[in-house]
């Protein structure tokens, strides 16, 4: 005995779901790059890192300074 299956229609019945503004674009990248801070060490490229506590050595250049010193 088959069970009733709801009718193929009932997919295709779905109002159309509009945008949802709460929902996060590109905005919050440019956000998360703005926190991002140039390297003053020297570097063939300038390399982007993200300050933890205003810093202005990313961590490659942190971790050379200390072996140097
Ligand atoms: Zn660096």
């Amino acid at each position: 005995m088959p069970l009733p299956e709801p009718a193929s229609s009932a997919d295709g019945a779905r109002p159309p779901v509009p945008p949802d503004p709460a929902r996060p674009g590109p905005g919050r990248l440019s956000a998360r790059l703005t926190a991002l801070r140039e390297c003053e060490g020297e570097h063939v490229q300038a390399t982007l890192f993200r300050p933890v506590d205003d810093e202005a050595l990313c961590h490659d250049c942190l971790r050379r300074s200390l072996q140097v010193a």
